[in-house]
């Protein structure tokens, strides 16, 4: 072997971070080890927040929560096909990740509400910015405080394991050393999802398939295949959420939020063609039929004042804007047959007037488009999270199809299946991530300590 440590762990995104300080807190020796060029994977994306109950936070707030009301919304928007004992961790660690991540020196102290919370409890920095980054960057500083050996454009390729089954070490394959192994007692794969890989994506649901994706492209999933490769047993793969509006240009996430105060989707003829607040899967079908394979999120300045996050996307360069439908359909990068767009919101505002869609039955009907300036979004559907991955159980060691430990092999974050189901509550993923990251950690040190 070139190195010889106690524990490897491999992937740099939030669970491989977590992972890493925890190993080395509990006395360990480790090296991190990340393909890409770059630190943080999709954690570094999140936008929403980290999940936690009946935190100092919360209380601070007034905010009136429990580990078991988080257990309860975790399985009912999972479908409850969660593994229990998992959502059970999740849930009762919660406020000890925020409290860990705190003195680490992060700021969670601003609490917000997600989709599938009875009760706020998605926490992130003051003014509400994004959650991952700023996890990641503490996490990081932490790791380079205590001199953790990080190894980035470096892959994880072969699990190694002895005679009897142990994990001895981890073949890898650095960008400029080669091929080379290193003698550990621990791996701790941490390797997120594989949301940027369509053709495996495809395969698993191939209602999804010749989507674009939310996520980074390391995200395709070869950690699965050094898993199963190790004997590691597969749980939940097929559940992929998908998410119906990323902006084509920038690939950005459009909140439901803009279609549920009053935007409408057209395609480029100028047609509505969708009930817009369908459920995700029909309109992410029903947007991947049209010409092009995107459609227009068109809403007008009532709309952009009603919801402040529009800004947001209007700053990005994304929301074309014009005076006129007409002239909103012929700028560049829209194209939308502007007579027939006029007739079409013609024909919608009267349906919010006369509070019936007679063409889609839409539920709800906010408000009439005819403010000010009118916006079109480039939309399409994009894959966001993979909730299913590697069989763990309740000290983060990864399973075999008899639900055997695999001595050794430790799993963490997007790359495990059972935390979240059939779906993902937002605010879920950096939650597990810090959780079983911190667990895996602590689970490997010890681990390697009695080898
Ligand atoms: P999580 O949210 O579970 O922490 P992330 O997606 O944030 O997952 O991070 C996973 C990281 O693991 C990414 O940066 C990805 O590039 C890296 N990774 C994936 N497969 C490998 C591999 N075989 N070897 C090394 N790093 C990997």
């Amino acid at each position: 072997p070139r190195d010889t440590v106690d524990v490897v762990v491999v992937g740099s995104g939030g669970a491989g971070f977590s992972a890493a300080v925890s190993a080395h807190d509990n006395g360990a020796k480790v090296i991190l080890i990340e393909k890409e060029p770059v630190i943080g994977g999709n954690a570094k994306l999140a936008a929403g927040g980290m999940n936690a109950a009946w935190t100092d936070q919360q209380k601070a707030k007034n905010i009136k929560d429990s580990p078991e009301l988080m257990y309860k919304d975790t399985m009912k928007g999972g479908r409850n096909i969660n593994d229990p004992a998992l959502v059970e961790i999740l849930s009762s660690h919660s406020k000890g990740s925020v409290d860990w991540m705190t003195a680490m020196g992060a700021d969670l102290n601003d609490v917000g509400r997600m989709g599938g919370a009875s009760v706020n409890r998605s926490h992130r920095p003051t003014g509400g910015a994004g959650v991952g980054a700023h996890v990641v960057q503490v996490l990081y500083d932490n790791a380079v405080k205590r001199n953790i050996d990080i190894r980035m454009n470096t892959r994880g390729v072969e699990v190694l394991k002895d005679d009897s089954g142990k994990v001895k070490g981890i073949l890898v394959k650095g960008m400029y050393k080669g091929y080379y192994w290193v003698k550990t007692d621990a791996v701790i794969l941490a390797t997120g999802g594989f949301a940027k890989n369509n053709d495996r994506v495809a395969k698993l649901d191939p209602k999804l398939k010749g989507f674009i994706s939310t996520n980074q492209p390391g995200a395709v999933g070869d950690g699965l295949d050094v898993a199963a490769n190790a004997g590691a047993a597969m749980k939940d793969v097929e559940y992929i959420q998908a998410h119906p509006t990323l902006s084509v240009k920038g690939g950005v996430m459009v909140t439901e939020a803009v279609r549920g105060n009053g935007a409408i989707l057209v395609n480029r003829e100028g047609k509505r063609f969708v009930n817009e607040i369908t459920t995700r899967d029909k309109a992410s079908a029903a947007i991947l039929a049209q010409t092009g394979k995107s459609a227009f999120l068109i809403f007008d300045d009532s709309v952009r004042k009603s919801l402040k996050k529009i800004d947001k996307y209007i700053g990005l360069g994304v929301a074309p804007t014009a005076d006129s439908l007409v002239k909103l359909g012929e700028m560049k990068g829209v194209g939308i047959d502007g007579k027939a767009l006029t007739e079409t919101v013609a024909r919608y505002n009267s349906f919010v007037t006369s509070g019936k869609d007679a063409d889609f039955e839409r539920p709800n009907l906010p408000r009439a488009l005819n403010e000010g300036n009118y916006y079109a979004i480039e939309v399409t559907p994009g894959v966001h999270h993979t909730m299913g991955g590697v069989m763990i159980d309740t000290k983060a060691e990864v399973m075999n199809a008899k639900k055997q430990v695999i001595p050794g092999l430790y799993g963490a974050g997007e790359v495990t299946g059972g935390v979240h189901g059939a779906n993902r509550l937002g605010g879920n993923a950096i939650s597990d991530i810090i959780t079983f990251g911190r667990l895996a950690g602590e689970e490997a040190a010890k681990y390697s300590k009695k080898n």
